[in-house]
């Protein structure tokens, strides 16, 4: 997926991943990223996310990355946040209170620049990245995820062969396999939800379509 394809679909509004409530499965299991409060909460491809108010309501400082501007600008506008801007290296930094979207690309940004996260969120994040580039993204996240960095993981576990992603298949053993020897892994739950996504099944999803919560935690400390 080129960052282009992602802008693109931004501006023509294909954005049907976009939910207008919080994740359930980050309100449920959240609790398991045993985080304080003004901890720092990195939310990689967050899109315009209503998370990222929500962690920021549970008083965290939420750190999210997004290549699209516009995605940045209709966050701060349909949440009615007046933001402030600045630069840093090839991002533009949109503050609001507990709030900072970095816009750009993901795979830009500097472990220094941030403060180390307690934790990372990552809901169509991973599943975002085609087979190609996985690896590439989960490296960059463990570089940009200090020794006691937890993450939960949403993610989804479909035949790749029925549909074309984006959302692509990363099953909790793929998940598991990217992150190995730095994290351990634990499918927290898994559901089939696929009687809820008839537009995938117009795309050839038949079969199932799971949705999994996956924890890892640190199993030893990167320096
Ligand atoms: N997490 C969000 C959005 C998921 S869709 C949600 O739950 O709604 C994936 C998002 O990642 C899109 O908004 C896309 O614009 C963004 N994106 C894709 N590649 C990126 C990259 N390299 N850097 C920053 N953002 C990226």
């Amino acid at each position: 997926m080129e960052l282009s394809y992602w802008t693109s679909r931004w501006r023509k509004g294909k954005t049907g991943f976009h939910l207008d409530r919080i994740h359930p499965l980050l309100i449920e299991h959240s609790p398991r990223l045993e985080l304080q409060p003004e901890d720092a909460v990195l939310v990689p491809l967050c899109g315009k996310s209503l998370d990222l108010t929500w962690l920021a309501d549970r008083g965290f400082e939420v750190h999210g990355v997004e290549i699209s501007e516009i995605a940045v600008r209709e966050f701060f506008e349909e949440q009615g946040l007046a933001f402030e801007r600045e630069q840093k290296g090839p991002f533009t930094l949109y503050k609001a209170g507990r709030i900072t979207i970095w816009q750009g690309d993901f795979f830009k940004l500097q472990q220094n620049w941030l403060p180390a996260p307690a934790a990372v969120y990552d809901r169509a994040a991973l599943v975002a990245m085609p087979p190609a580039k996985r690896g590439k993204y989960t490296r960059k996240v463990m570089k940009l995820a200090a020794g006691s960095t937890r993450q939960l993981i949403l993610t989804f576990d479909y035949r790749q062969q029925e549909m074309p992603g984006p959302p692509f298949s990363v099953p909790f053993e793929e998940v598991k396999r990217l992150y190995e020897g730095l994290f351990a892994a634990d499918l927290l739950v898994e559901k089939d939800r696929l009687d809820k996504v008839e537009h995938f099944q117009r795309r050839g999803l038949k079969s199932r379509f799971i949705e999994q919560a996956i924890l890892l935690t640190p199993v030893k400390s990167v320096k």
